[in-house]
């Protein structure tokens, strides 16, 4: 099972590797949260702008989940940031998804092969999969 501790050192490496050009400018804490069906991930400013919250869809948590799920579901989130959603940093779009800047992004920063991977799976086995956990109670125990 990935912990927190390992989420946050995925998100310092995909923060180096693809954003070292993004200002960290407060703190940013990222953990897995809830099991949601439709949602991966989300990114919230505290109302004081010191603190950003990363949540990360709980059943990513789950081995059986590839690893790219879990790297775009985060670049995904510090796009968001780079593009001052849920970051103190200058908004640079009215809206965060529309004309699908993030994917733009995504591509430019270099991830566009790992993007292809991670909507690839998702249409193949997401809802699946989320189906299969949800039927056996243990498991979700598991993943609160
Ligand atoms: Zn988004």
């Amino acid at each position: 099972m990935r912990s927190d501790l390992w989420l946050a050192k995925e998100l310092d490496r995909i923060w180096q590797g693809h954003f070292a050009d993004v200002p960290r400018v407060n703190d940013v804490i990222i953990r897995f949260m809830g099991n949601w069906k439709t949602r991966l991930g989300v990114i919230k400013l505290s109302e004081c702008q010191r603190h950003t919250l990363i949540g990360i869809n709980g059943l990513l948590r789950l081995p059986a989940v590839p690893p790219v799920i879990v790297e775009i579901t985060i670049a995904h989130e510090l796009v968001h940031y780079a593009h001052g959603f849920g970051s103190p940093l200058p908004r640079k779009y009215r809206y965060p998804h529309r004309g699908g800047v993030v994917e733009r992004e995504l591509h430019r920063r270099g991830l566009g092969d790992k993007l292809a991977d991670y909507s690839r799976w998702l249409e193949d086995h997401w809802f699946a999969f989320y189906d299969n956990i949800c039927a056996n109670g243990q498991r979700l125990r598991l993943a609160v």
